[in-house]
C-alpha cells in the first residue's frame, strides 16, 4: 500500500492523501494550496492526481484547504463518490461557490491589468482556477455518512467518520484497508479541534491503529484558556472604542465567524461590550454559513446565540451586511464599530477593502483569530510588518494588532499529545502532516520523548509504502519545498539597471521638459517602491 502526499506535507494549507491499495486510488481531503505564489501554484498541478482514476475521495470537512480543488478534479475528469458528513455537504456547496466567485474575479482582475498594460483587450489566456458552474457540479457527487457508522466504499476498505470536534460538520477517518487477508488500520485526523470550546463537541477518541496521519498546526504553541482569551478582545474593543475607531477582525467565514458572535455576548453580559458600538458581520458567506449551523443544531454543544430566531434580542447590535453597496458604506462609516469579515488570513474577500481603510489608523485595532498561512497578508501583519499592499498600494499599519490563540478550530500543543495520548498506541507509527516544519519538528520531539513512538515527517509529493508493524518507506523523496533566491544576481541586476540609467542620464537632460517630469516621476515611485521594501526588513 502507498502514501502519496500532495498537499499538507510541511506545510499547512492544500491536504491531499492519495492512497494506493486493493487496487484502486483514493483520496482523503482535495484541499486548496493557500500562501505565497510558489506554493499557490501547485493548485495548477491536480494532474499529478490522476483525476480520471480515482475511485473515491473521503473529505475530513468543508474548510477549503481541505477541499478547495474538489471542483478542478471533477472538472478534469473525477466521477467517483465525495464521501462526508450532512454538515460538511451543506457547508461545502456554499464554500466552494464563493471559492470560485473569488477565482473568477480574481481573474478578471489580472486580464483588465494585462489589457491596460498590453494595449490587448483580450487575455483569454488567463484563466480561473475553476468556475462557479465547474463548483455547482459539485454536490451531485456528494455522499453523506453518519459519525460512527462505518461504510465500505470499494470492497476490501472500510471506514468510519467521528467527530473532530474542528468545526461544524468536521471529521477524523478510521480507515481499514484489508489485502492478502491482512488488515492494515490507519487514522487520518483531519484538523483536530480543542476540548471544551463554545460550540463544538469535544474530539472523539480514535481506535488503535497501525498508522496515525496527525495535523500539526499548533505543535510548537499552546492556547491562552477561555477567560485570558474574552479579556484580549475586550482589550481590543475597549481601545478601539475610546479611540472612536474599528475593531477589524478577519475571521474565517464558517466556524470562527460563528465563535466570535458567541463570545460578543459573553462580553455583553459581563457588560464589556459597550451598548452603543455596532457589529457587522460583513461576509455573505459566513452569513450563509451561520443559516447552516442552525439546520443542524444536533451537532453544536452550546449553540443558543446561533440557532436563535431571533439573534438581535441577545446581541441587539450586530448587524448584517449582504450587498456590496451596505459593505461599501462600512469604509466611510465614522465612529466605533466592530467589523468581522472573511477571509481570514486577508488575501481574499471584503476584509482586504477593511485593512485598507483602517489598517493605517492609530486607533484602529485588529484581531487575529484564526492560523494565517505563510506569505498571506494577514501572516505579513502579524510577523510584524510596518506596511502591507493590498490592492496595488501600500498600506501602513499603524492600529493596534492583536493575535488570540484561545479562539483557534486547532488543538493546541498539550491536545494534540492528550488526543494523541488516549489512543491505545503500542506499535503506532506517526506521521505529521498538515503543520509548518519548527512545529512539526518541536510535535516529533516530544511525541518521542513523552509515548516512544516512530514519526516521520513527509514532504511535499513524497511517497511512502506501508507494512504494518515496519516504519513507513519512503519510496519517492519529496519536492524541495521552496527554490533558493538568488539574491546576488537579483541585485546585480538592480545595481547594473542603476548604472545605465545613470549614463543615459546626459541624454534626458536634452529631452523635452515634460518627458524629463514623467521620467522624474517614474523614478520617484521606483524609489518608493524601495523604501517600502526596505522598510519592512
Ligand atoms: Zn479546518
Ligand atoms: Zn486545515
Amino acid at each position: 500500500m502507498k502514501v502519496h502526499f500532495l498537499g499538507a506535507a510541511q506545510t499547512v494549507t492544500g491536504s491531499c492523501f492519495l492512497i494506493e491499495a486493493c487496487g484502486i486510488r483514493f483520496t482523503v481531503d482535495c484541499g486548496m494550496h493557500q500562501g505565497n505564489d510558489e506554493i499557490e501554484e501547485r493548485n495548477y498541478e491536480t494532474k499529478l492526481y490522476g483525476p480520471e482514476s480515482l475511485k473515491f475521495i473521503l473529505l475530513t470537512h468543508a474548510h477549503i484547504d481541505h477541499s478547495g480543488l474538489l471542483p478542478r478534479i471533477v472538472s478534469e475528469g473525477f466521477r467517483g463518490p465525495i464521501f462526508c458528513t450532512p454538515p460538511t455537504a451543506s457547508l461545502v456547496a456554499l464554500m466552494l461557490e464563493d471559492s470560485a466567485h473569488i477565482q473568477e474575479m480574481d481573474t478578471e482582475w489580472k486580464r483588465k491589468k494585462l489589457a491596460r498594460h498590453s494595449g490587448q483587450p483580450d487575455q483569454k489566456d488567463i484563466t480561473p482556477l475553476y468556475t462557479i458552474e465547474d463548483a455547482r457540479k459539485v454536490p451531485d457527487q456528494l455522499h453523506l455518512v453518519e459519525y460512527n457508522t462505518t461504510f465500505e466504499p470499494y470492497p476490501g476498505i472500510s471506514v468510519t467518520y467521528k467527530d473532530a470536534g474542528h468545526i461544524l460538520g468536521s471529521a477524523f477517518l478510521e480507515i481499514v484497508i484489508t489485502e492478502d487477508g491482512k488488515s492494515t488500520r490507519l487514522v487520518f485526523s483531519g484538523d483536530l479541534g480543542r476540548p471544551g470550546t463554545l460550540l463544538m463537541h469535544d474530539p472523539s477518541v480514535a481506535s488503535q491503529a497501525d498508522y496515525l496521519f496527525m495535523e500539526s498546526t499548533y505543535g510548537d504553541r499552546n492556547h491562552k484558556n477561555e477567560d485570558a482569551t474574552l479579556d484580549e478582545l475586550a482589550e481590543a474593543i475597549a481601545y478601539s472604542y475610546s479611540n472612536h475607531e474599528k475593531v477589524i477582525i478577519p475571521a474565517f467565514a464558517v466556524g470562527r465567524t460563528q465563535e466570535i458572535l458567541y463570545c460578543l455576548y459573553l462580553l455583553s453580559q459581563k457588560g464589556k461590550l459597550p451598548a452603543d458600538m455596532p457589529i457587522y458581520v460583513d461576509s455573505p458567506l459566513a452569513i450563509r454559513a451561520t443559516e447552516v449551523f442552525k439546520t443542524f443544531k444536533e451537532y453544536l454543544d452550546t449553540p443558543e446565540v446561533i440557532i436563535s430566531e431571533n439573534m438581535s434580542a441577545l446581541l441587539p447590535n450586530v448587524k448584517f451586511t449582504l450587498n456590496a453597496t451596505e459593505s461599501q458604506a462600512l469604509n466611510t462609516m465614522k465612529g466605533a464599530a466592530i467589523i468581522i469579515s472573511a477571509s481570514g488570513m486577508c488575501n481574499a474577500g471584503r476584509i482586504r477593502h477593511h485593512l485598507r481603510h483602517n489598517a493605517w489608523k492609530p486607533g484602529a485595532s485588529i484581531v487575529f483569530v484564526g492560523y494565517q498561512g505563510v506569505g498571506t497578508p494577514g501572516r505579513k501583519i502579524v510577523n510584524g510588518a510596518k506596511s502591507i499592499r493590498l490592492f496595488n498600494e501600500d498600506v501602513a499599519i499603524k492600529a493596534r494588532i492583536f493575535t488570540i490563540g484561545g479562539f483557534s478550530a486547532h488543538a493546541g500543543q498539550s491536545q494534540l499529545l492528550d488526543w494523541l495520548g488516549k489512543m491505545e498506541h503500542p506499535g503506532l507509527q506517526v506521521v505529521l502532516v498538515h503543520g509548518e516544519e519548527k512545529a512539526q519538528q518541536t510535535l516529533a520531539q516530544l511525541i518521542h520523548d513523552k509515548y516512544k513512538l516512530p514519526v516521520s515527517i513527509p514532504g511535499y509529493l513524497e511517497e511512502m509504502e506501508l507494512e504494518v508493524g515496519t516504519e513507513p518507506q519512503v519510496i519517492v523523496t519529496a519536492r524541495p519545498q521552496t527554490q533558493k533566491v538568488d539574491w546576488d544576481f537579483l541585485l546585480s541586476t538592480t545595481e547594473n539597471q542603476v548604472s545605465m540609467l545613470r549614463s543615459r542620464l546626459e541624454h534626458v537632460a536634452d529631452r523635452p521638459w515634460e518627458e524629463q517630469v514623467d521620467i522624474k516621476d517614474r523614478i520617484l515611485e521606483l524609489n518608493k517602491e524601495l523604501l517600502s521594501v526596505l522598510s519592512n526588513l
